[in-house]
């Protein structure tokens, strides 16, 4: 049953296979022996290896050792871990943090543990799994809203009767780029008394001057908005973390099974964190170089012909009408020294190559990027042209 799985798969084309680097995450990564200019990863401040970092994690795992050893709940903290929640919640400008192993484990966490049967969570259509999954084990009543529909939104939040009412939704869409209205949403959330929470995986350290999504919309924290985040996309690190108030995360320390039951980072995943938010508070001209690249990189694929939107975030996706298009592009740009794969259903509805750029990335690596897209469809190496 699973080889026959796996033969369909393959034959739709839509098999996943995990290809390996042997080198360290950066603008260039060698896969397969093949140097190749790295479009597809979430290190968008290329800190994941940043010799500084580095350093301060050796420091720190000569002095705490590496391994946890337990769950937060018993010995697996230690001052580091403390220090991390400190800093994220005051460079989120709220009360409380917690950390929790991943961004994933935050969302399967957090959300059923803040909901019961008696309340109602509205979750935007294209909101990232670990936040549909978090949902599908939370005992509330779901509604599920068009992409960034205010009124849709507006009138689920009218109609609908529960004891705590939760908006969820991403800030910066993981896969579209796109960045919602934060707020309209904030507003709707004020006048139905509802919690906010919001996925700022792809906001921290790039919108906001590096804050995230309440910084770019010139948003305060209060006691209903909920701030989750990874340290594993700008930051360059992993772990993920929520900032709340204290409330709210002394609840989540006794209640949320994937921080309870699961041990807890390790001390270099924690030590990194905290050298990379201190790296890029001293270093705001990494996220101006960000800036820069992603308006490059847009700006000459508009003017190529590519229907891309005008915008901030360096998540730009380029879509096709079929997987196997996408594919055959993916594999062009391969051949030419460039790593974009394709991202294909069903993670999302419209195959594409969701393009990410990174401060790392120079003028001449997004030229040529555009110049090898563009040449793709020239020579019909797809049989349709992107959408
Ligand atoms: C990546 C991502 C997560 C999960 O974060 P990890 O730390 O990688 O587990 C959660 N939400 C969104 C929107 C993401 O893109």
């Amino acid at each position: 049953m699973f080889s026959e799985s796996l033969k369909d798969f393959s034959k739709r084309n839509l098999l996943r296979t995990i290809k390996d680097k042997t080198s360290p995450q950066g603008r260039e990564i060698i896969i397969n022996g093949k140097e190749l200019i790295n479009f597809s990863s979430n290190d968008y401040l290329g800190l994941a290896s940043n010799e500084e970092i580095k350093d301060s994690v050796k420091i720190a795992i000569n002095k705490y050792g590496f391994g946890a050893g337990a769950s937060r709940l018993l010995s697996g903290g230690c001052i580091l871990h403390n220090t991390l929640e400190k800093n994220i919640a005051s460079f989120k400008d709220g009360e409380s943090g917690l950390l929790f192993n991943s961004g994933y484990a935050v969302n399967v966490g957090a959300i059923p543990a803040l909901t019961s049967s008696d309340d109602a969570i509205f979750s935007d259509e294209l909101n990232h799994a670990s936040i549909i999954d978090g949902c599908r084990l939370s005992k509330a009543k779901k509604f599920v809203y068009k992409h960034n529909d205010i009124d849709e939104l507006a009138s689920f939040l009218k109609s609908v009767e529960a004891k705590t009412k939760i908006v969820i939704t991403e800030s910066v869409f993981s896969m579209d780029g796109d960045i919602i209205d934060l707020n309209d949403i904030n507003m709707l959330c004020n006048q139905y008394k509802a919690l906010l929470y919001i996925d700022d995986a792809h906001a921290t350290g790039v919108i906001g001057g590096g804050k995230g999504s309440l910084k770019h919309f010139q948003l305060s924290a209060n006691e209903h908005i909920i701030q989750m985040g990874t340290f594993s996309k700008a930051l360059g690190s992993v772990g993920g973390f929520i900032v709340a108030t204290k409330t709210i995360i002394d609840y989540l320390i006794n209640t949320s099974r994937s921080l309870i039951y699961s041990t807890a980072l390790s001390v270099a995943d924690v030590a990194a964190s905290i050298a990379s938010l201190d790296y890029i508070e001293r270093h705001p001209e990494l996220i101006e170089k960000l800036k820069k690249n992603v308006n490059k990189c847009r700006e000459l694929l508009i003017k190529e012909g590519f229907s891309i939107e005008r915008g901030i975030s360096p998540i730009i996706p380029v879509k096709f009408k079929s997987v196997d298009d996408t594919i055959k592009v993916s594999d062009h740009l391969f051949r030419n020294g460039i790593y974009a794969p394709s991202i294909r259903p069903p993670t999302v509805k419209i195959p594409r190559i969701r393009i990410t750029i990174t401060a790392s990335h120079t003028k001449d690596d997004i030229e040529l990027l555009v110049s090898n897209l563009k040449e793709a469809v020239l020579l019909k190496v797809s049989g349709s042209y992107p959408i």
